[in-house]
């Protein structure tokens, strides 16, 4: 089969636009994609310049999203001194696994040439998961003690940067996902979070005026084009799943996802189309005001309670 833009032999067939793409026009057509999202959510504001650029962290895992992510965006500024990237890494302890990807961010930003942070869950909570798991004094998924240490350490990271933006690799499949798991849990508030603290505490609410903004530029990308980029860029990534992975309903949304595509391609287009207008709606209703956060009395986190969640967890892991 031709590429629907030219005369060379296409790589992909996208169902939802009906295109099928050369290796070339795939390319082009991610990037695009990476470039408005810059432009449309106004990430780069006017008053950037090359005497005062703007910080961008970038979370840096390994995996084929963010280091496309940092690619392209590395790619898009290289020669645009209004944008300084930070790369940062979380490791969190799990062996064989995250030592594997830290190669793949070592090379892609020596490559690169990107500045490169490691923050480790060891140094900074003195846990590593793999010991969470064991232990697991709260009965709890992995994923749901990580998530909460990776995001505490994103934000205070972004923060120590001095960073005007941190970026994250979502693609449009967990966009998706997310957006129908708020749903069907009938979650009406994180539903509202979905614009300014879809990163943020897992259970509390940050002012907006003191959160550094989020963006993930990936967004309207789907993860087979994403991994395809990735492939065929022959860009340093690693592709083994996390041993701990634990979201088991994540999963089954993922599969009833592929198979609503396959059958009605688009739909998570427009899945992601009608979330952000409920977001929208739904953040009216839960504004800010409504929210009395204060800040942890262990760490200054912001947070509804006492002690933020990150803490609480930290002690109970470390209390074994
Ligand atoms: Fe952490 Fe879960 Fe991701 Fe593994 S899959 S790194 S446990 S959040
Ligand atoms: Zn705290």
């Amino acid at each position: 089969m031709d590429c629907t833009k030219c005369d060379r032999e296409a790589v992909m067939h996208a169902a939802y636009s009906g295109a099928h793409l050369c290796e070339r026009h795939l390319f082009e057509s991610v990037e695009r994609r990476v470039r408005r999202r810059i432009r449309e959510d106004d990430m780069l504001p006017d008053d950037a310049t090359p005497e005062d650029p703007e910080t961008w962290v970038i979370g840096l895992s390994g995996g084929k999203d963010s280091v496309v992510l940092t690619d392209i965006i590395e790619e898009t500024f290289a020669e645009d001194p209004r944008v300084e990237l930070v790369a940062l890494t979380i490791h969190e302890g799990i062996e064989g696994y995250r030592d594997e990807s830290l190669a793949a961010c070592e090379q892609l930003t020596a490559d690169r040439d990107v500045r490169h942070e490691v923050v480790t869950y060891a140094d900074e909570f003195d846990v590593e998961m793999d010991d969470v798991v064991e232990d697991d004094p709260m009965d709890m998924a992995a994923c749901a003690y990580c998530g909460v240490f990776r995001r505490d350490l994103l934000a205070k990271y972004a923060e120590a940067y001095d960073a005007d933006k941190l970026l994250t690799g979502h693609n449009l499949d967990d966009e998706a996902e997310t957006a129908l798991m708020n749903i069907l849990e009938g979650n009406v508030e994180q539903v509202a979070k979905h614009f300014d603290a879809s990163l943020g505490p897992f259970d509390e609410r940050t002012p907006k005026d003191e959160m550094i903004p989020r963006a993930k530029p990936l967004r309207d990308v789907p993860e087979k084009e994403v991994a395809l980029y990735a492939q065929l860029r022959d860009l340093p990534v690693h592709m083994e799943e996390c041993p701990h992975s634990s979201e088991a309903f994540r999963g089954e949304i993922q599969d009833l996802l592929l198979k609503l595509e396959e059958n009605h391609p688009g739909t998570r287009h427009s899945i992601m189309a009608g979330y952000e207008e409920l977001a929208g709606l739904a953040a009216d209703q839960y504004s800010d005001e409504d929210a009395d956060v204060g800040e942890c009395e262990e760490c200054g986190a912001p947070t509804t309670r006492d002690r933020c969640r990150k803490c609480a967890l930290v002690e109970a892991v470390n209390a074994v």
